[in-house]
């Protein structure tokens, strides 16, 4: 008989993908929202309660749902294993934790859809898998969440650099990412874009990205990340 595992200390669970009820409690005890409160403009959490949020005070407005604090251990242990190590498994896990957070935000999910910012090209290369495509076409499969890839990698040659003038440049080292148009022509733009990522740190990722979908005409909604540094 097939017997699942936890994900994390390998102990028999009753269900797939998941954790053993002591490792859930270790999870869960990482969480954010037990322990601290959120700001109520961007819904990133708050280091303290007398001082305003900083990235809405530095005039900030991009929402951004972060689950776990990336200094607790036990979580980031996981994630590390997923992003480095190579633990493709903890996908399922992972996309869960999205579920929950997405169905917080969207009790109706149907006008939602789901855009993983994408890896950079070299841990591409090197790991051959994408960590947030992976859990954005899993909800997609399970969860029947529409995706659409519509972030890619820029890369801006050195060639082309010549020809840009310095607003321009600036741009384009602010510019990873770009508008991927054959997506874009796929997606309806009265749809609501969810940014999925795994870490935030300064927010500097989100708000590119969602910059770039408004700028291309999307609606787009609070991104979710798994961990947050703050
Ligand atoms: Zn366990
Ligand atoms: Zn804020």
């Amino acid at each position: 008989m097939f017997i699942n595992r936890c994900q994390f200390c390998n102990s028999p669970v009753s269900m797939p993908d998941s954790l053993c009820p002591q490792c859930r409690k270790i999870a869960d005890s990482e969480k954010f929202d037990s322990f601290t409160e959120r700001c109520p403009v961007c819904s990133m959490p708050l280091v303290s309660l007398v001082y305003r949020c900083p990235r809405c005070s530095a005039g900030g407005k991009y929402r951004i749902l972060s689950i776990y604090d990336y200094r607790a251990p036990f979580f980031r242990h996981m994630l590390e294993q997923w992003k480095f190590e190579g633990k493709r498994s903890h996908t399922a896990l992972f996309a869960q934790e999205y579920l929950s957070a997405l169905k917080t935000l969207y009790p109706d999910l149907s006008p939602v859809v789901l855009v993983p910012v994408p890896c950079s090209e070299e841990s591409l290369r090197k790991r051959k898998w994408d960590q947030m495509k992976d859990v954005a076409l899993y909800l997609k499969k399970k969860h029947g969440i529409d995706c659409a890839f519509l972030i890619e990698n820029r890369k801006v040659t050195l060639n082309q650099q010549k020809t840009l003038d310095r607003a321009q440049r600036i741009s384009a080292a602010e510019g990873k990412y770009g508008i991927n148009d054959k997506e874009a022509v796929k997606t309806d733009r009265s749809r609501i874009c969810v940014v999925l990522d795994d870490i935030t740190t300064t927010g500097s990722t989100i708000r590119s990205c969602v910059k770039l979908l408004e700028n291309s005409g999307f609606r787009t909604g609070t991104a979710v990340t798994l961990m947050a540094e703050i």
